[in-house]
């Protein structure tokens, strides 16, 4: 999936769109390659999916956001497994692209979805959505989680048939949609609807399974073992493939949709791959330079810290960041070390007078930044 394209570019924008440029940009290439309007070219339904995916991620400012800091990991960090959204048009608004080609006013477009809304045609199940919390250390380093989710199976007790004798359903003849011909603005449009007397399956039961009460599929409980990976960041979205809902008529599974939020640590910060701390020493270590001992993910590391740092000053311990999502192992962010110089409080009248002796030694040349500082002031000032 490495091939996996820019969704700017899919829409033909730079990455600084505005709303309304993707929103453009997105209604006329749909349009453009709706398979409804392109019958003969295989191409366009895969172009078509190729926009709506790219719109769903670039219209929601919150995934936007992942996408625009993460590439396709940040919205899928499962995408270098195999391919998504595969689930054809989920969650692609098709009402407002119609409204949009046919001026709107009427519903039921006649061929469109023909095939899926049939009886027998295998439809994915759904998509569930759970939330985890991990520790900061744990979405460093990568975790895995038993999870506890109710999701929808196939009854065991009929197997999915909802009762004993199925018999094809009269109204519909097994087809699981009645056609509907209404006077439309382009002469008499035939639609399709779920047929009511078999919901849409095609077939009724005689008897009614207990305990599915003839549905064919039942809520249980079960626990799914989610790997998180190192490197997860708050907010971003796990999609476990095939452990939601199930299908119907050997469609495939939906995806578990695991939101991830990160605990905050005390010591540690972190800035996309980076983690960042802040480290105190002493006034004197830093006029003599000193070795400290800093933590880090992966536990201590000694640093020298050369005389005469300043605070604020900022190290890099490069590589000692975070692992990157979907990256070789060991390809990690940077840890940033910032300086802080504590002043020391509540001296005594004996270390105040040996602090003075000391400082009476010093000169111009010990403080360069103070000198070049009060030297510019002179300049602007006192002429
Ligand atoms: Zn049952
Ligand atoms: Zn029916």
């Amino acid at each position: 999936m490495a091939d996996k394209r820019d969704y700017y570019e899919v829409l033909g924008l730079q990455k600084g769109a505005s709303d309304a440029e993707i929103k453009k940009a997105y209604r006329k290439l749909a349009k453009q390659y709706h398979p409804d309007l392109n019958p003969d070219d295989p191409q366009a339904e895969e172009k078509f999916k190729e926009i709506n995916e790219a719109n769903q991620v670039l219209s929601d400012p919150e995934k936007r956001a992942k996408y625009d800091q993460f590439g396709h990991a940040g919205v899928d960090p499962s995408y270098g497994g195999g391919a998504n959204f595969t689930g054809g048009f989920d969650g692609v608004d098709l009402g407002d692209i119609f409204a949009d080609i046919f001026g709107g006013g009427f519903g039921g477009f006649g061929g469109f979805g023909s095939s899926r809304s049939t009886a027998n045609a295998p439809r994915r199940g759904s998509d569930i959505s759970a939330s985890l919390e991990v520790g900061f250390m744990e979405a460093c380093k990568g975790v895995s989680y038993d999870m506890d989710i109710r999701v929808v199976d196939e009854c065991p007790e009929c197997h999915g048939a909802g009762g004993t004798n199925p018999k094809t359903c009269p109204d519909c003849k097994g087809r699981g949609y009645v056609t509907i011909q209404q006077r439309g603005p382009f002469g008499i449009m035939q639609s399709q609807r779920p047929c009511s007397k078999c919901g849409g399956k095609g077939k009724i039961v005689e008897n009614s399974c207990p305990k599915c009460g003839g549905r064919g599929r039942i809520e249980v409980k079960k626990t799914i073992s989610v790997k998180v990976p190192a490197g997860i960041d708050n907010g971003i979205t796990l999609n476990v493939r095939g452990q939601g809902n199930v299908g119907e008529n050997g469609g495939p599974r939906g995806d578990l949709k695991v939101r991830i939020s990160v605990r905050k640590d005390p010591v540690f910060e972190r800035e996309d791959y980076n983690i960042w701390i802040d480290f105190p020493i002493t006034y004197s270590q830093a006029v003599q330079g000193a070795e400290i001992e800093v933590p880090t993910i992966d536990g201590m590391v000694s640093y020298k810290v050369p005389a005469g740092t300043q605070p604020g000053t900022v190290f890099r311990l490069k590589n000692k960041g975070v692992q990157k999502l979907q990256r070789s192992e060991g390809d990690r962010g940077d840890q940033l070390v910032r300086i802080n110089v504590e002043v020391p409080k509540k001296l005594n009248k004996k270390q105040l007078e040996a602090l003075e002796a000391f400082e009476n030694t010093l000169d111009d040349k010990n403080y360069e930044n103070r000198k070049s500082f009060f030297d510019k002031i002179k300049e602007r000032f006192q002429k």
